[in-house]
């Protein structure tokens, strides 16, 4: 599970009367805040950015499983982010994926938009180290199990883990789970977390990372999926892609990786490049994980990222 630990470097510092004293770690650390890790390292560009948009809106077209939340993002609405959405372009889908490409806000449906920010929240923890397909299964379970949260939270920890034992690391997930609910319930008298809305990036990332067993991952998930913000997550297949394209050092761990690409990739572009990359490191023959792709569908065509990087790095990169 992941832990916050040391990585509240963003959250807004208290102004100190002793600033000057700064000791030069503390001063390369506030650095590191508003510049990045890499302020000198020129990539991505913003035309790089959308370049590989395109090309990859072009081979794949907007993956389905993301349609809802890209729905919520520019359907208006409560809560919903400034940024306009970016016409897609109108290729054909090399891989008869055309039931996928993104269809008008208007005829999408709109469940994404009753989802709570809890309901993400919880979704987002279910989905660690396991397949989208089983995190559902184990969501779904969880709501049928116990349709509020506050049955969640009466509980008994066995019963939760039976419902979502589908989504693997259920004893893990369950603790995680009703840490959330009690220090939820202990801070604000309430189950809910519809509050985050009227927050800034910044503010939420504190606020979720004061809770156990809430990592800078699955608050990047929250950000960009369930509270539409422009906000860049890595998982391994950002983070493999990133590399290999040369986007980040090669000496960059996944947390560095993070903050340069959200300093570096235009905020209009990273919801749908985050789940372009994503989709691509799942289906590309070349750029999936040790070359093992999860369904035979680019396997005749060209890698239109074997452009941007040298594409038989991949293979040497290490995570
Ligand atoms: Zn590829």
């Amino acid at each position: 599970m992941e832990s916050c630990g040391d990585k509240r470097k963003n959250q807004p510092k208290e102004p100190s009367p002793n600033k000057s004293k700064c000791s030069k770690t503390e001063n390369a650390a506030a650095s590191e805040s508003t510049e990045g890790p890499y302020p000198t390292y020129p990539r991505p560009t913003p035309e790089e950015c959308g370049a590989v948009r395109d090309d990859l809106l072009a081979l794949h077209g907007f993956p389905q499983e993301f349609t809802k939340f890209r729905t919520a993002r520019y359907s208006p609405g409560p809560g919903v982010a400034s940024s306009s959405p970016l016409p897609l372009v109108k290729s054909e889908p090399i891989h008869g994926e055309g039931d996928e490409f993104l269809s008008c806000p208007e005829t999408t449906p709109l469940e994404s938009r009753n989802e709570s920010v809890l309901d993400g929240l919880v979704s987002t923890l279910l989905s660690q180290n396991t397949t989208e397909a089983n995190s559902a299964r184990a969501f779904a379970s969880l709501k049928s199990a116990f349709p509020t949260w506050e049955d969640v939270h009466a509980a008994e920890p066995k019963c939760i883990e039976n419902a979502i034992k589908c989504g693997g690391l259920s004893v893990t997930k369950t603790s995680c789970i009703k840490q959330l609910l009690k220090g939820l319930l202990e801070k604000r008298g309430k189950l809910c977390m519809e509050y985050l809305r009227d927050m800034s990036v910044e503010e939420i990332k504190a606020e979720l990372c004061s809770f156990k067993g809430i990592g800078p991952k699955t608050v990047a998930c929250v950000l960009m999926f369930h509270l539409q913000q422009d906000d860049f997550p890595v998982d391994t297949h950002v983070f493999r892609i990133s590399k290999a394209m040369g986007w980040v050092p090669t000496s960059a761990d996944r947390e560095k990786a993070y903050l340069h690409l959200n300093k570096r990739i235009p905020n209009e572009l990273k919801f749908d490049l985050n789940c372009l990359l994503v989709t691509h490191g799942k289906l590309c023959v070349k750029c999936a994980k040790k070359g093992v792709h999860r369904k035979k569908v680019t396997s005749d065509q060209p890698c239109p990222l074997s452009k941007y990087c040298c594409i038989t790095e991949f293979k040497r990169i290490k995570e």
